[in-house]
C-alpha cells in the first residue's frame, strides 16, 4: 500500500495522436482519471491530446475503451517533473504546428432519442448534436477545433446548455456544436427574394406542405444546400436544373425503405449506416425509380441531421436530395436556387458535397470523397509541398510535416466558379497548415487551370514546379500508400495528357523506381477534341472507318449522308484530330454502336455507365487480340468492333457484357504475358469503377484505391514527391 502511494506521486506525460479532438476525448480522459482516483490534467495541443497523470500504465487504460468517434494512432509516453493534486481539463493551446480537424458526421442514436422524446428539452429541435455527433469540418474557421473557432461562436449558450457544456460527466461536455431551441441556430423559410415567409418550427411544417405539393425546396444542410423534392417532382427538377438525364440521389428515412427499391449487401448497409453517411450506389431491384436514374443503380443515403429526420418522418417514400448548384458549379452554401428555401442562420464555412461510394466485390470505391471524410490525412514520407491535381473531379493536397492533407472533392476546375472555390479552399488550407513549401506539383496538361495556377504559385513561393504525368499519378496514388518499389499498374480513364498528339487513357506501366510504359490499348481517332468526347458517335465512326467502306457504314443506318461526308473529311484533313488510347472513349463508342446513348455524354461518364448498366448477361466468346508494336503490347479494339459489327443482331445486353469482358480479359492477358515475377498489380483511373472490369481484376488479386477515389480526385495525392 505504502509503495503504491509513492508510485502514484510520479507523474507521466502521455501524448495521444490520431483523431482525438472534437470527439469527446478530454471528458473521456477526465472521467477515466477520476474513476481511478488520479491527478493531473488534459489539454488539446495543436496535433495531439496531452495528458499529465500519475499512472505509468494510463496509456493501456486509454486503449481499453476509447470514445466511439476517436481513432488513436499512437500514444507516446514521457517523464515529467510536474506534480498535481487534482485532475482538471485545461483550455486548448493555440498551436499551428499541426492541424487536426474532425469531419462532419451524422446525428447519433442518443440525440435521435432526444429529438423524438416529448419530455426532452431538445424534443423536435432541428440542430440536436452532442460530443459524439454533428457537423464539424463544414463549420470550422481554424484549428484547434473549439467553439470560438467555429461558426457556432455567434450563438451564445443559454444557462442550461452551458451547464451541460461545463459538466465533464455530461454527454455535451465541451460539445462545440451544442445548442438548444433557446440559444441555437434557427430555421426560416424564405422565398427567392430572401423575404421571410415563416419561422422556426412552422418552417418545417411549411416545407413539408410544399414538398407534398411536389414543389422544389432548397434545404440548407451541413456542407451546402440540397434541392429536395418528392419522387413525383422529378420532371420538374430535371427542367429546373437542366439535367435531363443525370441520375439524382435520394434520402430514405431507414434502410427498409431503401430495400424496397434496391439490393443492399452487408457492406453497403454498413456504409449507409456509418457515421459518415455517404451516398451509396445500389443495384436496383425494380423499375420503380427509373425516372430518377436511367442507370441500373440508385444513389441512396440515410438522414444525417435532425432536420433530415424531421422532414423524412412525414413521408412514406424517399425524397430526392440533390446538391443545389448549376451543372459543374460548386455546391451553394449561401442561398438556395429554388423559389422555396428552407434556410437557417448557422454559417457553412467550408462547402462539402455528399460523398459517393460504390461497392464492388464488397470493397468500397469512392466516386467522391467529401462530407464525412474531409479532411483526409495520410502519412507520407515527403517534404512540405502543394499538389494541385488535374481538372475534372479536382482536389488538392498539402503535405506538411510528413502528412498529406487531402482536400474535399472540388468539382470541375474548368468551370470558373468551381475554380474560384478551389483557390479559395486552397488558400484557406494553406493558412491553417502553414507548410514550409519546397515544391509545387501539377499535371502535365498545360491548359488545365490548376496547371497554370501551379506555375503562379511556384514563382510566388520561389520553389520548383514539377509536372507529373496524369496516368503515373493515378498509379502513384496507390504506390505511395502501399509502399511498393516494384509493381505493374493499369491506368485507365477518359482523358489524360499523354504526348503531343495522343490522349492516353488505357496504359500499362512497369515501375521499378521509374515508370516505363509497356502496354496500351490500340490507338483510335478522337475526332473534334472535346466535342468528340461528348459525341461518341464520332469516335465510333473513326474506328469503323478502319475496316469499313463508307457505303458499309451508311448501311448501319446510324449516320446520315452529310454526317458521313463531314466526319470522313475531318479524318482526312487531320483537323482537330487526336489519337487516343482511352478506354473510356472506347466504351463510349461501343455504347454508341450497341444503342441507348442518345445525346452522348451529357454528364461525366454517362455512356460508359449506360454500357455497364446494360451488361447483364454472359458475354459472347471473344479472345482478346494482343499485338506487339514498337515494344508495346497493344490490345486491339478494332478486333472488338469488327466482332460487334458481325454480331449486331445479338442481344444488346450480351453485347454490352462482351465489350467489358473483352477489355478486362485483354488487360489481364497482357499483364500475364509480362508479369513473370509475380509483381503486385494495381489499377486506377475512372474506368476502375466499372463493376465487371473491377470484379475480374479483384479476382486476379489486383489492387485499387479504397480510401481515395479511383478517378481524377486521386491525381493530387499521386503527384506527391517523396524526396
Ligand atoms: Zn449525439
Ligand atoms: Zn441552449
Amino acid at each position: 500500500m505504502g509503495e503504491d502511494i509513492i508510485v502514484k506521486t510520479i507523474f507521466y506525460e502521455f501524448r495521444v495522436y490520431g483523431v482525438v479532438q472534437g470527439v469527446g476525448f478530454r471528458p473521456f480522459i477526465y472521467k477515466l482519471a477520476k474513476d481511478n482516483n488520479l491527478n493531473g490534467n488534459v489539454r488539446n495541443e495543436g496535433g495531439y491530446v496531452r495528458i499529465i497523470v500519475n499512472d505509468k500504465d494510463f496509456d493501456k487504460k486509454i486503449q481499453k475503451n476509447p470514445p466511439p468517434l476517436s481513432d488513436i494512432e499512437r500514444i507516446e509516453k514521457y517523464d515529467t517533473k510536474e506534480v498535481h493534486n487534482s485532475f482538471v481539463i485545461l483550455e486548448s493551446k493555440d498551436l499551428h504546428e499541426s492541424f487536426k480537424m474532425p469531419s462532419d458526421i451524422f446525428m447519433c442514436e442518443d440525440c435521435l432519442r432526444e429529438l423524438n422524446d416529448p419530455t426532452d428539452r431538445r424534443f423536435g429541435y432541428y440542430f440536436v448534436t452532442c460530443t459524439n455527433c454533428g457537423p464539424r469540418f463544414s463549420m470550422i474557421k481554424d484549428s484547434p477545433y473549439d467553439r470560438e473557432n467555429t461558426s457556432m461562436d455567434e450563438f451564445r449558450m443559454c444557462k442550461e446548455c452551458e451547464i451541460e457544456y461545463t459538466d465533464p460527466n455530461n454527454r455535451r461536455y465541451h460539445a462545440q456544436t451544442t445548442a438548444c431551441k433557446n440559444c441555437g441556430p434557427r430555421l426560416k423559410f424564405v422565398n427567392d427574394n430572401k423575404n421571410l415567409v415563416i419561422n422556426e418550427d412552422k418552417a418545417i411544417a411549411y416545407t413539408i406542405e410544399k414538398l407534398k405539393q411536389e414543389k422544389l425546396v432548397s434545404v440548407k444542410g451541413v456542407g451546402g444546400f440540397h434541392i429536395v423534392c418528392k419522387i413525383k417532382g422529378v420532371k420538374r427538377l430535371r427542367e429546373f436544373t437542366g439535367r435531363s438525364e443525370k441520375p439524382f440521389a435520394l434520402m430514405a428515412k431507414n434502410i427498409e425503405q431503401i430495400k424496397k427499391y434496391c439490393q443492399v449487401s452487408k457492406k453497403e448497409e454498413e456504409l449507409l449506416k456509418s457515421k459518415e453517411r455517404p451516398i451509396v450506389l445500389l443495384e436496383k431491384k425494380n423499375k420503380l425509380l427509373d425516372d430518377v436514374s436511367e442507370l441500373s443503380t440508385l444513389g441512396f443515403m440515410l438522414p444525417y441531421t435532425a432536420l433530415h429526420y424531421l422532414l423524412l418522418d412525414k413521408f412514406d417514400e424517399p425524397l430526392i436530395f440533390t446538391s443545389n448548384n448549376l451543372p459543374d458549379e460548386p455546391i451553394e452554401a449561401d442561398f438556395g436556387l429554388t423559389h422555396y428555401i428552407l434556410d437557417h442562420d448557422r454559417k457553412i464555412l467550408n462547402k462539402v458535397d455528399d460523398s459517393i461510394i460504390k461497392v464492388i466485390d464488397e470493397k468500397p470505391l469512392f466516386l467522391r470523397r467529401a462530407r464525412g471524410y474531409t479532411p483526409t490525412i495520410i502519412d507520407v514520407d515527403g517534404p512540405d509541398q502543394i499538389c494541385l491535381g488535374a481538372e475534372m473531379n479536382s482536389s488538392f493536397v498539402i503535405v506538411k510535416d510528413k502528412k498529406a492533407y487531402v482536400s474535399q472533392y472540388l468539382g470541375n476546375t474548368a468551370n470558373e466558379f468551381a475554380f474560384d472555390n478551389y483557390r479559395f479552399e486552397l488558400h484557406k488550407w494553406l493558412a491553417w497548415l502553414r507548410p514550409d513549401i519546397k515544391k509545387v506539383m501539377c499535371d502535365e496538361h498545360p491548359n488545365y487551370n490548376t496547371s497554370k495556377y501551379a506555375k503562379e504559385l511556384a514563382s510566388r513561393f520561389e520553389v520548383p514546379l514539377v509536372k507529373v504525368q496524369h496516368h503515373t499519378s493515378h498509379l502513384n496514388s496507390i504506390r505511395i500508400k502501399q509502399g511498393f518499389d516494384k509493381f505493374i499498374g493499369i491506368s485507365f480513364d477518359g482523358t489524360g495528357y499523354g504526348d503531343e498528339k495522343t490522349i492516353y487513357g488505357g496504359e500499362i506501366f512497369f515501375y521499378d523506381g521509374k515508370y516505363k510504359r509497356i502496354g496500351s490499348v490500340e490507338r483510335q481517332k478522337l475526332i473534334g477534341g472535346d466535342s468528340g468526347t461528348k459525341t461518341p458517335r464520332k469516335i465510333l465512326f473513326g474506328i469503323l472507318r478502319k475496316f469499313m467502306k463508307l457505303d458499309e457504314i451508311k448501311k448501319l443506318d446510324m449516320f446520315d449522308d452529310a454526317e458521313i461526308k463531314l466526319i470522313d473529311q475531318q479524318i482526312k484533313s487531320g483537323f482537330n484530330l487526336f489519337d487516343t488510347t482511352s478506354v473510356g472513349r472506347m466504351l463510349d463508342a461501343a455504347t454508341a454502336l450497341i444503342g441507348r446513348c442518345n445525346n452522348g455524354n451529357t454528364y461525366d461518364g454517362r455512356c460508359a455507365m449506360l454500357l455497364e448498366s446494360r451488361a447483364k448477361n454472359n458475354p459472347l466468346k471473344l479472345n482478346p487480340l494482343i499485338e506487339e508494336k514498337r515494344g508495346l503490347l497493344k490490345l486491339s479494339t478494332t478486333h472488338l468492333f469488327k466482332f460487334l459489327i458481325d454480331n449486331l443482331d445479338k442481344d444488346k445486353q450480351v453485347l454490352a457484357s462482351t465489350v467489358l469482358h473483352y477489355i478486362a480479359d485483354g488487360f489481364i492477358e497482357i499483364i500475364e504475358k509480362i508479369n513473370k515475377d509475380n509483381l503486385p498489380v494495381v489499377f486506377s483511373g475512372g474506368v476502375s469503377y466499372n463493376k465487371i472490369i473491377a470484379k475480374k481484376f479483384f479476382d486476379k488479386g489486383y489492387i485499387t484505391n479504397h480510401v481515395l477515389p479511383c478517378g481524377d480526385c486521386n491525381i493530387s495525392f499521386g503527384q506527391i514527391q517523396l524526396n
